[in-house]
């Protein structure tokens, strides 16, 4: 039987449900995971996305498609996004770079599209073996409509009635995930790299979805990348905001768009391996997005937002950091330099403005951007330096950042004052800081980044059980505080 589908519906009072496949799946953290959405009902939508590697092979394929017809069975409408299968993206990027170091980015976009285009009718395929009936559609026909910007195309509107038509005859909707036809041309268009999960989000959203569903390799969102650092711990629930947070960070199971567009929208997302019957992690949106919504335990962690709670450090190796010297004085320098990198679609990740010391009167501005556009963004803004007036670059492509994710953060210096000490006994100096109530982000130099980061998951006690009691306790961090939220969100009720 479909595990979450039936055990949300009337959980009882024990949290146990007789016709899930026994009480070893509902140790206290599951538990409370399932209670995290009462509203979904028998007949509710659920929208699945299964991520390359769900469908890389047909034997995948086939495990899909009985997970599907299970779905199915348990008497859910059913929409499917799939990706293409294992690595074919990156194949037929490989291949269209060796025919031309630039293809054109209209030919480049059908071209990838392809990938999903073969999975969706694999998937039918293999679900009309089954008995289940389906139909494929691409993005186009699925009703996602884009800016037209080729390679990295953002969705402006969802018209699903095709989709709805199809959940009416009761046909399981499989779309091809990652793209979409633009508004003007209507050509086709790719939603960048990883984007099948924000297709699957803005169909939810469009057709008012119980869940979304992301399927893929590992089974759950990890405090860190669990093939990385093996010792991460699978986190239960977690709100939008703080995923969003851990994803901007550099956690890649998630699309950071994706869990923007859920958090607009309020849609619930669960994330969850297709290899296995587990249940994964769900992430919330806020109760801002959704007052109805009853689920303690996160809800529980909304005051304790004036309390610190420590639950990642996460890291990211490849940060540039520029510093303009001597920026003249004159409103709207910052406009202009910023304009800039807007139109270089560069996310800057940390920003840094000082008296300077080169020009009296101006100032010394410093950024760190992802270490991919570093050379871009350079190149821009040496471009721009008679324009915008600043007397020199520098440029640093060794840097990586380091981020403490949790809520209220900025709230109690001890969580400074810890940082900084295990930063310090690393040997790891600090280039930049940014602060926010989620996160704490320090730019330190590239080498000494995983000698950091262990020495601060050491301050915060998360080297190895995670966010536990002990080792909040190890931390030292306020108890009642934790009592109130860090310990309702990661243990047993
Ligand atoms: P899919 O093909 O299903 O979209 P992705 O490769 O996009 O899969 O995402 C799954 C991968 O994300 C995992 O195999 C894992 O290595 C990686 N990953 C990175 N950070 C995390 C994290 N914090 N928690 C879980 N997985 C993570
Ligand atoms: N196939 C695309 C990619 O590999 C989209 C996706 O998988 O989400 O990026
Ligand atoms: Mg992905």
């Amino acid at each position: 039987m479909y595990q979450q589908t039936v055990s949300i519906r009337d959980l009882p009072a024990d949290g146990r449900h007789p016709e899930v496949d026994g009480p070893e799946h509902f140790p206290g953290l599951e538990r409370m995971a399932l209670r995290a959405r009462p509203k979904l009902r028998a007949r509710d939508l659920i929208v699945q996305k299964y991520g390359g590697s769900s469908v890389a092979d047909a034997a995948a394929i086939k495990r899909v498609a009985r997970r599907i017809a299970e779905t199915r069975q348990a008497g859910h409408p059913l929409v499917v996004v799939v990706s293409a299968m294992g690595d074919t993206t990156d194949e037929l990027l490989d291949l269209a770079v060796s025919l031309s170091p630039r293809p054109p980015a209209g030919e480049l976009d059908t071209l990838l599209t392809t990938g999903e285009r073969i999975s969706v009718t694999l998937l039918a395929i293999a679900l009309s073996d089954l008995g289940v009936p389906s139909r494929t559609f691409s993005g186009k026909r699925a009703g996602l409509i884009t800016d037209g910007i080729h390679g990295k195309a953002h969705i402006v509107n969802v018209d699903p009635r095709h989709i709805r038509a199809c959940l009416k005859r009761e046909e399981v909707a499989i779309v091809a995930g990652f793209q979409g036809k633009g508004l003007k041309k209507k050509e086709v268009t790719t939603l960048g790299r990883g984007g099948s999960d924000i297709t699957a989000v803005a169909l939810a959203a469009a057709l008012g979805a119980g869940i979304c569903e992301i399927y893929t390799d590992v089974d759950g969102v990890y405090t860190a990348d669990p093939r990385v650092v093996p010792r991460a711990r699978k986190i239960d629930v977690i709100s939008n905001e703080e995923m969003l947070e851990l994803a901007a960070s550099g956690s890649k199971v998630v699309h950071a768009r994706c869990l923007e567009y859920a958090g607009r929208f309020g849609v619930p997302i669960h994330v969850r391996s297709s290899f296995n019957r587990g249940i994964g992690t769900l992430i919330l949106p806020s109760r801002d997005q959704d007052p109805e919504w009853d689920h303690k335990p996160v809800r529980d962690r909304a005051p304790a937002v004036e309390q610190p709670v420590v639950s990642a450090v996460l890291c990211d190796k490849s940060v540039a950091k520029l510093t303009l010297i001597g920026v003249a004085d004159g409103v709207g320098k910052s406009a202009e330099i910023f304009g800039l990198l807007a139109d270089e679609r560069a996310r800057v990740e940390m920003a840094v403005q000082n008296t300077s010391s080169a020009r009296a009167g101006g100032s010394d501005i410093s950024l760190a951007v992802p270490g991919a556009d570093g050379f871009r963004v350079r190149a821009a803004l040496s471009a721009a330096q008679g324009a915008i007036g600043f007397m020199d670059l520098q440029y640093d492509g060794q840097i990586g950042r380091l981020s403490l994710i949790g809520l209220g953060m900025r709230t109690d210096a001890q969580v400074f004052s810890r940082l900084f000490t295990a930063l310090s006994d690393a040997g790891a100096g600090t280039e930049l800081i940014s602060t926010s109530d989620m996160r704490i982000d320090v730019a330190v130099r590239a080498a000494v980044l995983e000698d950091a980061q262990r020495a601060v998951r050491s301050a915060f006690g998360l080297d190895h059980a995670g966010l536990d009691r002990a080792g909040l306790d190890r931390a030292g961090l306020d108890r009642a505080g934790l009592d109130r939220g860090g310990e309702e969100a990661t243990k047993a009720p």
